[in-house]
């Protein structure tokens, strides 16, 4: 007979007590704060515009049509929620890679 725990422990549930260390997950919805050479950004995944709505992204300069997932981004200070912009999720991504004397917006 082998001695069998019949315990249920999730991935992160570890008995060590860092349990609490779980991975940041983009969650629909939900803000993130993200810290890049060009400041720290709220990000939020949103899931499409509202039908009919279009947004411009300043990445690449294409429209982000209606129902296609994307994300907002704004300046993680007081008041940054003004400068909201709506981003493709690549283009975020690959916004550091644009090269100097570009507009961060
Ligand atoms: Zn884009």
């Amino acid at each position: 007979m082998s001695p069998r725990r019949a315990r249920r422990r999730g991935p992160f549930d570890r008995p060590d007590g860092r349990g609490a260390g779980r991975p940041v997950e983009a969650v629909p919805g939900v803000d993130r704060v993200e810290t890049s050479p060009d400041g720290d950004w709220v990000v939020r995944n949103v899931s499409g515009p509202a039908l009919g709505k279009a947004y411009r992204c300043p990445g690449c300069e294409q429209e982000i049509r209606s129902g296609v997932p994307h994300i907002v981004s704004w300046p993680a200070w007081p008041g940054g929620e003004d400068e909201r912009r709506h981003w493709h999720t690549a283009c975020w991504r690959n916004r550091a890679n644009r090269g100097p004397g570009r507009s961060r917006y």
